[in-house]
């Protein structure tokens, strides 16, 4: 996509918010880095995210709104968090804030989190996309798995060999992805540095920023976990004990317990988009083990026995 002039730039837009509002990826320029977007309520289509980019972990994602009235369907903000919009949206900063019931976003945009990070990007060709699309757009920076993130349309083309449609917006302004807070009461507390320095916040609404600890999830549970960790005890085995919970993966043998198949035909997909729907679902029953099948080592896989794994690590 180039644009020539106003008249085509506008058509570029309606083209790229159709292809998004269709569950396809489309990359656009923010003022941070280019970001490889999906409608963020469309799991299909955030698991397509994670396949271009090759990407071996479900990181939660950061939700880009077209301006706070939009973000406000999603999250509920505590009154630092809304003065922190008001001061610096559309600008490169994220908040993670604590999700509204019934907000609709994909289990896997979020990682299956109760929160999520929300932010208004401040570039025109970002925020004519996603007022056009009318949907928040999950989008991590547009480069494969371990690259670097890409600051031109042209970066963006290359890392992914044409196969995924971009807008041009130019070079970005700022060339390093955005700087993400979690608030606590009347706490701040950094959990990325990135281009909104620190100190800005700190001058504008005069709240000291804490640097989050190193392993922020040990130190502080609850609000500042970038996983989801269940409450049970995880145990990867294809085989469960009697009194377990199962968490299986295609073909099982029966088994008397309660059980969630992520996949019965074994597809990885369908297991992905179960994953933390199912993860939730088992925990809810209050089961103190739930035994976990892994899943093979390909594509999608490797990302689902990440979380398994993690979520089996002792805590
Ligand atoms: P990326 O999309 O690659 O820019 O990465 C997004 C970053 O935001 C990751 O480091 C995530 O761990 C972090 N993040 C996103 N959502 C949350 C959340 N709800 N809680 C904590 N960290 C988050
Ligand atoms: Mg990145």
């Amino acid at each position: 996509m180039n644009a020539r002039g106003p008249r085509q730039r506008e058509q570029e837009i309606e083209e790229a918010a159709a292809l998004l509002a269709a569950g396809k990826l489309v990359a656009f320029p923010t003022e941070t880095v280019y970001g490889l977007g999906a409608d963020a309520q469309n799991a299909d289509a955030v698991l397509s995210i994670y396949e271009t980019k090759g990407r071996p972990r479900f990181n939660p994602l950061i939700v880009h709104c077209a301006d706070l009235a939009m973000a406000e369907r999603f999250a509920r903000f505590p009154p630092l968090a809304r003065r922190l919009a008001e001061a610096f949206w559309p600008g490169p900063l994220s908040i993670v804030l604590p999700l509204k019931p019934g907000h609709g976003l994909a289990d896997i945009a979020i990682a299956g989190l109760d929160t999520v990070a929300l932010r208004v990007p401040d570039h025109p060709l970002a925020l004519a996309l996603l007022r056009a699309a009318g949907r928040p757009l999950a989008a991590p920076s547009a480069n494969p798995s371990g690259k670097l993130s890409p600051t031109t349309a042209e970066q963006v083309r290359r890392g992914f060999a044409g196969k995924v449609p971009v807008l041009d917006g130019g070079p970005c302004r700022a060339g390093v992805e955005s700087t993400i807070v979690a608030i606590d009461g009347e706490r701040l507390i950094q959990l990325r540095a990135g281009a909104l320095p620190r100190a800005a916040i700190e001058e504008v609404i005069g709240v000291g920023v804490e640097q989050a600890p190193q392993d922020a999830g040990i130190a502080a549970p609850g609000m500042l976990l970038s996983h989801y960790a269940p409450n049970a005890h995880m145990r990867l085995d294809a085989a469960p004990q009697p009194g377990e919970a199962f968490l299986a993966f295609g073909p099982a043998a029966p088994f008397e317990g309660i059980t969630r198949n992520l996949s019965a035909s074994g597809d990885l997909h369908e297991a992905a988009r179960n994953l933390f729907s199912m993860l939730h679902e088992l925990d809810a029953t209050g089961a103190r083990t739930i035994a976990v099948a892994p899943v093979p080592e390909t594509g999608l896989g490797e990302a689902i026995n990440d979380r398994l794994r993690r979520a089996a690590a002792p805590r």
